[in-house]
């Protein structure tokens, strides 16, 4: 099973990631983790990736589409934050159908007010997350991901949900899609 979590930054992505990977066994691969290690590990990618994930651009669509390779096993995998665009999503089609013989299953929008996430992201206070960088990344959101909804409901695959209120509430909302009639 391949599941894509989808929604803005701060829409709580990453905490939901652990809980779905967890409770289904799946391998969890989040493109901003990843972008993260390599510049705390000071390597040529993460220089190059901090300047840009800093002003809340979105890093290249081969560096991130070539980082998803590398990270594919054959267990079920959650994407996290990937994929961003149009691109990045035709690039994972085409992945799994010729490394794992697979497909993505659900994609699960995490629908939360915009107010809301900037609250959130001052909150959270990571590197990227000032108040300029914040609307500068709801814009691109805006412009590059959003169109990724109608790709995925052509598909029949995309979900939404509320991602508003406690984190075990949305989880379980999250399941109800997963696991239909338990
Ligand atoms: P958030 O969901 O809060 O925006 P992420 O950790 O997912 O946080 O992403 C942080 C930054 O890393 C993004 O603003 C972008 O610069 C870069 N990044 C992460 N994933 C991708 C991706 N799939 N494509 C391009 N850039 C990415």
């Amino acid at each position: 099973m391949n599941i894509i979590l989808l929604g803005a930054p701060g829409s709580g992505k990453g905490t939901q990631s652990q809980n779905l990977s967890t409770l289904y066994n799946l391998n969890h691969l989040s493109t901003g983790d990843l972008l993260r290690a390599e510049i705390t590990a000071n390597t040529p990618l993460g220089q190059q990736a901090k300047t840009i994930m800093d002003s809340g651009n979105l890093v290249s669509d081969d560096i991130v589409i070539a980082m998803i390779a590398n990270h594919l096993n054959q267990q079920g995998t959650l994407f996290d934050g990937f994929p961003r665009t149009l691109n990045q999503a035709q690039a994972l089609d085409t992945l799994l159908a010729t490394h794992n013989n697979s497909q993505i299953d659900y994609v699960i929008e995490l629908d939360v007010d915009q107010e809301e996430i900037i609250q959130r992201m001052l909150a959270r206070g990571r590197a990227d997350d000032n108040e300029h960088t914040i609307r500068n990344r709801l814009n691109v959101y805006n412009q590059q991901t959003k169109p990724l909804i109608d790709y995925y409901q052509q598909q029949n695959k995309h979900h939404k949900i509320d991602g508003s209120g406690a984190i075990e509430d949305i989880t379980a909302r999250i399941q109800t899609i997963i696991e239909p009639t338990s």
